[in-house]
């Protein structure tokens, strides 16, 4: 077999990259180890876990309801055949739709596992029965999206069901009585909160300080407060897990915080401590690809490896690992290809944290703004100050822009509240386009909603807020 491109793995920076490389007329096979399209995002991340916040999401707003409104429905009757049956024709639907894509596109979908033999060469290994005798794909140039999978260290590699990583505990096998989440990251949050939903209750050990790493403490704090409530007392802080082990019916773990060691019972144990690149068995000793030293596909601007026919894209190339970078950069390694096309020249990747209340943010945050020396003058607007907030119960959010003051141009935005997620999009247009703060200011957002926080900030700022009492300096 032979063909221009070829494409490994086929989660949303794999098809993307086939999908525009067919659209741009080239001939391009795509090589996915899995039955399905569609990844890591689809079948055992982002979308999977999205529809399952969305259902711990109407629940909690129903237990805000009997709480703060008055209308009692009592206690939830849970049927977890049917919550999963519903997952499963959810991803089945959209790999669908993607499959059909690829057909109409005449990209060819070989489900096999790939290993370079050289730098043109892929031997493919699998039981798709269209490939016959022939195992070998020779391509001019392939880009490897290969993603990533979680990281497990040995001292908590227990041979059990009753321990899991994201991707078992997105299946729902049952929902534990007693649930420790180790690691305060993003995942280990969001699955704790569906499982918190559903009944069981959640403890979280986190190893460092503070929960989400990274990401700004301002936000953090709301969020942080909110968990407090949900889960089963507060996170468990500075807290390493040294052993996990199976006893019977419950699993026996010990835990090593600052005041010493405990040992605790529980049913079940999420594992979420990180994501490895799949980088491992790729055969890339046989070409002139680079790695860094924890396998990650070094790469530069224009998605290109060290070697000339080879272009990586998504997780395999490191952080941020979101499904929307990924995308992003099959679309630049397919344009780098079309040698009169120059490649962007910026990356702005806003990112999402889908817990209760969602953290958002895009382009500089403070943390960096600290570390790098950076001039910045945050302009925060509360949501108790917002009628929509209030409306909905929903005031402990906040909407920050980082201005820079010697300019007045946005350079970042956090927001830390109900949808946030979605509020980020305009504040990365804005940044993106090089707004300053008036042109946010300035444009007229539609009342009673949650997008007047983002012009409310930018007033706050230019001392104009009519809700917000701040007067200019
Ligand atoms: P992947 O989606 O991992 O796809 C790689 C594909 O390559 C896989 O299908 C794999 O089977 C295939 N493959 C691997 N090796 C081979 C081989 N040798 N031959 C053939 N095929 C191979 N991101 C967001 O932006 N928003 C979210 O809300 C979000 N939520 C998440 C929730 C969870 C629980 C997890 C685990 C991740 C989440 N992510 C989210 C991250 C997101 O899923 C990834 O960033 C994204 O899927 C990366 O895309 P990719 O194309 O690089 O790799």
């Amino acid at each position: 077999m032979r063909t221009s491109l070829a494409v490994l793995g086929g989660g949303p920076g794999g098809y993307a990259a086939a999908f525009l490389a067919a659209d741009q007329g080239l001939d391009v096979v795509l090589v996915e180890a899995d039955q399905q399209l569609g990844g890591t995002c689809l079948l055992r991340g982002c979308i999977p876990s999205k529809s399952l916040l969305h259902l711990a999401r109407v629940m909690g707003e129903v237990d805000q309801l009997s709480s703060d409104w008055g209308v009692e429905y009592g206690q939830p009757q849970i049927d977890l055949d049917r919550i999963r049956n519903r997952q499963q024709g959810l991803i089945d639907r959209l790999s669908g739709g993607l499959q059909q894509l690829a057909k109409r596109r005449q990209v060819r979908v070989i489900q096999a596992r790939g290993r370079f033999q050289d730098s043109h060469t892929l031997e493919l290994e699998g039981d798709d029965e269209t490939l016959g005798e022939d195992r070998q794909l020779q391509f001019e140039h392939c880009i490897v999206a290969t993603g990533s999978r979680p990281v497990c260290p040995s001292s908590l590699a227990v041979d059990s069901a009753r321990v899991m990583d994201s991707r078992t505990a997105l299946n729902l096998a049952e929902i534990p009585d007693r649930l420790l989440v180790i690691g305060g990251g993003y995942i280990g949050l969001e699955l704790g909160t569906v499982y918190a939903r559903l009944g069981s209750k959640v403890q979280v050990a986190e190893m460092t300080a503070g929960l989400l790493p990274g990401v700004d403490r301002d936000l953090v704090k709301v969020l942080h407060r909110q968990l407090d409530q949900l889960f089963d007392g507060p996170v468990m802080l500075e807290t390493e897990v040294a052993s996990i082990e199976e006893h019977g019916s419950h699993l026996e773990v010990a835990l090593k915080g600052a005041s010493g060691s405990v040992h605790q019972q529980y049913d079940g144990v999420l594992v979420a401590v990180g994501r490895a690149p799949a980088s491992a068995d790729l055969g890339l000793e046989n070409t002139e690809v680079a790695q860094d030293e924890r396998g990650f596909l070094i790469c530069d601007h224009q998605q290109r490896t060290a070697d000339p026919a080879i272009l990586a894209v998504g997780d395999v190339c490191g952080e941020p690992m979101l499904a929307h970078h990924a995308s992003f950069q099959a679309k630049v390694a397919v344009r780098s290809l079309q040698e009169n096309t120059p490649a962007a020249d910026r990356e702005l990747v806003p990112a999402i944290i889908f817990t209760d209340p969602e953290i958002a943010w895009v382009g500089l945050t403070q943390t960096q703004a600290q570390e790098e020396q950076k001039k910045v003058r945050p302009a925060v607007y509360p949501w108790a100050a917002s009628g929509r907030a209030q409306a909905l119960g929903r005031t402990e959010g906040m909407t920050r822009w980082l201005v820079d003051p010697e300019t007045d141009r946005l350079v970042g935005c956090g927001i830390v509240g109900a949808g946030a997620g979605d509020l980020i999009a305009e504040a990365t247009l804005a940044i993106d386009r090089g707004c300053h703060v008036q042109d946010v200011a300035e444009v007229i957002h539609p009342h009673p909603t949650l997008s007047e926080t983002l012009s409310g900030a930018a007033e706050v700022y230019l001392g104009t807020a009519t809700e917000v009492y701040k007067p200019r300096r």
